[in-house]
């Protein structure tokens, strides 16, 4: 009986970092608050198309190992789909799949013209070597090939994987199309048809966010104590975008522990030393658990690391005024929850990382029009589309009463729900 109970705690506890599952839980929400019937959130809870695929690779040693990957596409009424594909050991199809809807979220809130689809291969690519890294993803676009395409499914970085890795992926579909296709992915190298910005798209995204939550909250960003959980793409862009302004980064993270410093971390030394995985704290002895980072005293706490970080163990902990999701899912339903009773503005995910996904869409329209944009505009371009996002978020939240969360997802949601009912699919 006692064991029954305790089955059952842990069951309940699993529900609530099921990713997929708490995903599902929020769409819901968002199409009943719109008004829309259940058929709605039966077509849009699941992705419309899912592949499994085998990919064989000849490794160094001369043997053969078989990974397998995941392709997702959400919903494609709006548009194609976009999104990246994730190299790592724990991709699995319900995470691929939660990732998926997330992007579609994003797309929405951003209005591109786009569903969402989201990829991934379970391998270590921290232990193989380049030549490995180039099999694995030749044999994944080779595995997919026939469900991707520049009109159909735009494949992009994620974690662990980088423009080398979107070049190869490039010149296998152009090999298997036949002719010279720049469009079907984006997050190339620039001298393939890459955008200026993209590398450092997600963190300035993250920026404009935290400058205009900053200004609800009466916060001024010049000497505000910063700290960043993740060093990768997204969280070491971000500490530096922040020490750039004026912020005081206090705190920053990476998978074998963190760092603080009250007067501020030297930010410059720090970019100069962390690895290509996102690797610093290494190289240092007084370090801090990713627990007590979160707990910090700060001003801004921003998640960009990996899921499940904030949940209702640490919610009731956390000092920062505003927290600020760079990762995808790194606060629980109901930690958001407990955040929003404690008066702390949170910019989820959805909203919070989507400019990685909008400087690609601007490549994507670069490509296709063989015609090139400045830094400068992009930069531009990519504020005027986050702030419009935000403002919409925000002004939902207000007039529905609803957390930021919520208020995401009903923004992020309508326009698929809507293409979907014009298309008479549901
Ligand atoms: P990355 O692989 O470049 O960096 C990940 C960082 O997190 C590294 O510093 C790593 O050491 C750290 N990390 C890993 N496991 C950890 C753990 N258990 N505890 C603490 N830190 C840990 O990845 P990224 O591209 O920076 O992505 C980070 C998050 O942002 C992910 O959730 C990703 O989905 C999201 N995101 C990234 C982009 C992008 O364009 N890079 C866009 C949208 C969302």
């Amino acid at each position: 009986m006692v064991a029954d109970k305790a089955d059952v705690n842990a069951n309940e506890k699993n529900d609530k970092l099921d990713v997929l599952k708490s995903t599902q839980t929020v769409v819901k929400k968002a199409l009943d608050k719109l008004g829309y019937p259940n058929e709605v959130y039966e077509l849009l809870k699941e992705p419309i198309r899912m592949m499994t695929v085998r990919i064989p690779v000849r490794m160094d040693d001369d043997s053969i190992k078989i990974f397998t990957g995941f392709r997702a596409q959400h919903n494609d009424a709006v548009g194609p789909t976009k999104g990246g594909v994730r190299f790592h050991p724990n991709v699995s199809e319900k995470e691929v799949k939660a990732l998926s809807i997330w992007m579609s979220l994003k797309a929405g809130i951003v209005d591109l013209p786009y569903g969402g689809g989201k990829g991934g291969i379970v391998c270590d690519p921290r232990e193989m070597s380049f030549r490995e890294l180039e099999g694995i993803s030749r044999g994944y676009v080779r595995a997919i090939s026939q469900i991707v395409g520049p009109t159909k499914d735009i494949p992009a970085p994620d974690v662990f994987t980088n423009s080398q890795i979107m070049a190869w992926m490039m010149d296998e579909y152009s090999r298997i199309d036949e002719f010279n296709n720049p469009g079907f992915i984006t997050g190339k190298p620039l001298v393939l048809g890459g955008s200026h910005g993209r590398e450092s798209a997600t963190a300035k995204g993250v920026t404009i966010c935290i400058e205009e939550a900053a200004k609800k909250k009466g916060i001024q960003i010049e000497g505000a104590r910063v700290v960043v959980q993740g060093f990768g793409n997204a969280g070491s862009f971000l500490a530096k975008f922040m020490h750039d302004k004026g912020a005081n980064v206090v705190g920053i993270s990476d998978a074998q522990g963190a760092l603080y410093d009250p007067n501020g971390l030297d930010i410059e030394y720090l970019l100069d030393r962390r690895d290509s995985f996102g690797t610093v704290t290494n190289l240092f002895k007084n370090t801090i658990s990713n627990k007590e980072l979160l707990e910090l005293d700060c001003d801004i706490l921003v998640p960009a690391a990996i899921e499940n970080q904030i949940t209702e163990d640490n919610a009731d902990k956390i000092k920062a005024s505003i927290v600020v999701e760079a990762a995808n899912g790194p606060t629980t339903i109901d930690a958001t929850r407990m955040l929003s009773e404690r008066g702390i503005l949170l910019v989820p995910d959805v909203l919070a990382s989507a400019g990685g996904v909008t400087v690609s869409y601007f490549e994507w329209v670069q490509n296709n029009q063989g015609y090139y944009w400045t830094e400068e505009e992009v930069e531009e371009k990519l504020y005027q589309v986050i702030v419009k996002g935000f403002d919409n978020v925000y002004r939902t939240a207000e007039t529905r009463r609803v957390d930021m969360r919520l208020a995401a997802y009903m923004v992020g949601v309508r326009k698929m729900a809507e293409a979907s009912r014009f298309r008479g699919w549901v």
